[in-house]
């Protein structure tokens, strides 16, 4: 499930013939020194490999056509160090197709104010030839993320590398595959959504499968696995007394483990990174998958519950951008609401499948009866959700495109313990306040699944929103209703507009 191995970014820089060989090979000298620096970043999750400078427009096209087809390279970082005339940039930039970043900088940090003369400024002139690039870029409308700053400063490596992430993020969903087994849950309109325009803008594949194709994998899955498994959970959580080997739902557990076997064998053998269950539709299954869903969103996977792929995507987008980072990744729910005025509380969770990647603590492995489904009790990970700050965003289909809605929360600890809750949960305070999320999340028409992240920020989520040129609004710790109202009707009519260009 490894996101981020063999993946690397290109180092573009630009120049132009008329400076002569000896500039020339100090701008190259100069950008592979910069390229190094990025390489060498912890803040950067990929390789950053340097490319040759570009003096022609032959040159340009040519490595952006090169950079179309690799399927490694997931974004281009352009640098203008000298002046790079940009109508040489005109054919290259309208045939890529990879993610941009434009990279302002120059080699060094200090002017050496006692010696500069003119040599020097020829050769350190970013400061225009950068602006000509812009000029270019927004001229021909092409997506890019702008990153002004020395390479030795910490802001400008993290904002670089929160694009990385993104670029991540976004090539993994190029590629992804996602396994529904059945359909939708009856009724609900918000797991809904276009699948072709879905692929054609985010490159994700999405098909159905019968539930009892999983029914024969997992019926298929040997007793040594299913005894391998339970050996993982012994050492991997707190059993339930119950359930360890002699116990009298003993047998329940080795169900849940007999589910995993088929589900990992399902998901590898079609290349599968994401996938759906609904519990209106579970065929010949016993248990409601939980445990297995928990721990394969552990190991990376995306999931949705009842049948909602758009959130699995996402999952599966953010676990792939967020890989190495500290903090985790997972599916949620709004589910309920403490209303005392001024401490309001959400207490977020689901019938069973949150990922612990985020639990604050070894997870309790349970079963209980489930009171929805009418099969038998399913075995589950219970936790509390890890304190600190986090994201939740949600993936909603407007008929007309998608947006993406993000609300940054704090993650606390439950207010007291909670004894008879047989589930995982998170409970956060939403910022600016609980009024302000829940009216402007409602206005914003986004869902009641949610992808929680206390591993990417709100600059990822717009780095990869831009990249996929998707609409996304944030709801933050200066949002008020009056204005998020407002650029909910200016996005509406931008997004219109734009898709006419
Ligand atoms: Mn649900």
């Amino acid at each position: 499930m490894t996101s981020i191995e063999g993946r690397e970014v290109w180092f573009l820089t630009g120049s132009q013939g008329l400076y002569g060989e000896e500039t020339l090979r100090r701008v190259a000298e100069q950008s592979r020194r910069i390229a190094e620096t990025l390489d060498g970043s912890a803040e950067l999750p990929v390789k950053v490999v340097w490319k040759p400078v570009l003096t022609d427009a032959g040159a340009i096209r040519r490595i952006c056509l090169d950079a179309n087809a690799a399927d490694d390279c997931i974004g281009l970082i352009a640098w203008m160090h000298t002046f790079s005339p940009a109508k040489m940039w005109i054919a290259g930039l309208d045939a890529l197709r990879k993610p941009l970043l434009h990279l302002h900088t120059q080699a060094d940090v200090e002017l050496p104010w006692a010696t500069i003369d003119m040599d020097f400024m020829n050769l350190n002139q970013a400061a225009h030839g950068d602006r000509e690039f812009g000029y270019i870029q927004s001229r021909l409308g092409v997506a890019r993320k702008t990153v002004a700053g020395h390479v030795s400063d910490p802001v400008t490596t993290r904002r670089i590398g929160s694009w990385a992430r993104a670029a991540v993020g976004r090539a993994e969903l190029a590629t992804l595959k996602l396994a529904r087994f059945g359909d939708n849950m009856r009724d609900v309109a918000v797991t809904e959504g276009d699948k072709v325009e879905a692929q054609l803008r985010f490159g994700v594949s999405v098909n159905t499968y019968g539930v009892n194709d999983l029914v024969e994998a997992v019926d298929a899955a040997s007793e040594a696995e299913v005894t391998e498994l339970v050996k993982e959970y012994e050492d991997g959580y707190r059993l339930a007394p119950a359930l360890r080997p002699g116990g009298e739902r003993h047998d329940a557990l080795r169900y849940a483990a007999r589910i995993e076997a088929g589900l990992r064998a399902f998901l590898t053998a079609g290349g599968f990174r994401a996938f759906t269950t609904n519990f209106e539709d579970l065929g010949g299954l016993r248990q409601l998958p939980g445990l297995a869903v928990q721990r394969l969103m552990a190991d990376g996977y995306g999931f949705g519950g009842e049948g909602d792929w758009k959130t699995s995507v996402l999952l599966r987008t953010l676990k792939a951008a967020a890989a190495g980072l500290p903090g985790g990744t997972s599916f949620m729910e709004d589910y309920t609401y403490h209303l005392e005025p001024g401490r309001e509380l959400i207490l977020g969770a689901h019938m069973l499948e949150v990922c612990p990647s985020i639990a604050a603590a070894t997870p309790s492995c349970e079963v209980h009866p489930l009171g929805i489904g009418g099969r038998e009790d399913p075995v589950r990970l219970v936790f509390d959700a890890a304190p600190g700050p986090a994201v939740v965003v949600g993936l909603a289909d407007l008929g007309d495109r998608f947006r993406l809605v993000a609300n940054e929360i704090d993650v606390v600890d439950p207010a007291e313990p909670l004894p008879r809750l047989p589930v995982a949960r998170a409970v956060w305070r939403p910022r600016p306040d609980f009024r302000t999320s829940a009216e402007a999340w409602l206005a914003a028409g986004a869902p009641h699944h949610t992808v929680l992240t206390g591993a990417l920020g709100a600059e990822h989520l717009e780095d990869l929103a831009e990249m996929l040129g998707t609409e996304l609004v944030l709801i933050d710790g200066g949002t008020t209703i009056r204005r998020f109202t407002r650029e909910l009707r200016w996005n509406q009519a931008y997004h219109r507009l734009a898709q006419g260009f």
